[in-house]
């Protein structure tokens, strides 16, 4: 049965909006991705649930890119069926992107850094889509062999032939971003915002002992921050702390990222430790997870993503105890100080140096 989708009319009442670094965008504290459960493998109307609930407490950003699925561009389809049906008319309330970088089709054009790929990838989004233009378009990742420069200006030619508003780079080092800000700057183009992922069992973008830490980078250049996987795709919630992996989360499912390998001995450990100071704050851990990446200011939205409804809105009333004690901070500290980094394990392939 099809039935015609009534946004709540309090949408914006609790949702916080964060300024994107010094640029006149704002961005929900809490936004969401469609990586995970929004594929052609995925049912339907689950999807289309998620999206609504988002849009209805007040999430205005969704966040894609051109392979997410799976299949590859079965999320963006998805999306734009959803999209033409639900979200037409509330298109200027929205905050839609997308991205390319890593494999999309074969050959030597179809992945990294070229104009060649950005250009025609983010055409093929916006059919997918359905849309004029995306809100904001990223480089996905660094590219060793492309020029910077020439990246840059691919997401330039996007921005002045009107396919993005705003454009971005995701998981760049601090050195790689102060070089795309500057090949930017050159073009008259601001990057607005970089997206790396960001939790407590990963922390490389908090300021390095030696050296700069991207955060510092970002605020310095007056970017704003999106981090994503704040939850380390679900080991920072209650599911795995029996030590068990209940057959459909991530980890348990043989579609996702999340391998059964990476719920270790240790990770359930601190995540139990971990839970306990969230029950003290009266939240769940997985709230607690997102409230401690916003507690800092650099960091301008939380990028959940959710396989049902009900996450977001739990994750959403993370909101309402963004507040740490500095006791709690160190408690935290603590805990995290013998967890195993998530460095190179393949719950966090993402960040380069
Ligand atoms: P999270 O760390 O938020 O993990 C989300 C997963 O955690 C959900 O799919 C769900 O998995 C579980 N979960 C969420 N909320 C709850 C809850 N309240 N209780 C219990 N379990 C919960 O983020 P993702 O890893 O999904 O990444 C988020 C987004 O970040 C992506 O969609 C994408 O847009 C972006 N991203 C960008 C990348 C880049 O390279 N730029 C790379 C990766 C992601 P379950 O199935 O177990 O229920």
């Amino acid at each position: 049965m099809d039935y015609v989708y009534s946004p709540n009319a309090k949408r914006y009442d609790a949702m916080q909006y964060r300024r994107c670094g010094r640029s006149g965008l704002k961005l929900p504290a809490i936004s969401l991705g469609l990586w995970h459960n929004f594929g052609s493998v995925d049912p339907f109307e689950n999807a289309r649930e998620m999206l609504h609930t988002a849009f209805d407490v007040g999430i205005t950003h969704f966040d894609l890119a051109n392979n997410y699925g799976p299949v590859y561009g079965s999320a963006e389809e998805n999306f734009g069926r959803i999209f033409a049906k639900d979200f037409k008319r509330y298109r200027d309330e929205l905050i839609i992107s997308s991205k390319a970088g890593y494999d999309m089709w074969p050959g030597p054009y179809g992945e990294w850094g070229s104009k060649k790929y950005l250009i025609a990838s983010c055409d093929q989004s916006l059919k997918r889509m359905g849309l004029e233009y995306v809100d904001i378009f990223y480089s996905h990742r660094p590219d060793p062999e492309t020029p910077i420069e020439e990246t840059v200006e691919a997401l330039a030619q996007l921005v002045h032939n009107g396919k993005a508003l705003y454009v971005g780079i995701s998981s760049y080092s601090p050195k790689q971003t102060r070089a795309a800000f500057d090949a930017a700057k050159n073009l008259n183009i601001t990057l607005l915002i970089h997206q790396p992922n960001y939790s407590m069992f990963d922390r490389w973008i908090e300021d390095a002992p030696v050296g700069e830490g991207l955060l510092n980078t970002l605020n310095e250049l007056g970017m704003g921050s999106i981090v994503f996987a704040p939850l380390s795709q679900g080991l920072l919630t209650a599911k795995y702390l029996t030590g068990e992996i209940p057959s459909d989360s991530r980890a348990g499912r043989n579609d996702g990222f999340l391998n059964p390998s990476d719920v270790t001995p240790n990770r359930i450990v601190k995540a139990r430790q971990l839970n306990e100071i969230a029950q003290n704050r009266g939240q769940k851990l997985s709230q607690m997870a997102l409230s401690w990446v916003l507690c800092d200011e650099r960091v301008t939205s939380a990028l959940i993503g959710a396989s049902r409804p009900a996450q977001i809105v739990e994750n959403v009333e993370a909101l309402k105890n963004l507040h740490f004690t500095q006791t709690e901070l160190q408690q935290i500290d603590e805990i995290l100080s013998t967890a195993e980094n998530v460095h190179g394990s393949s719950v966090s392939p993402w960040h380069t140096n």
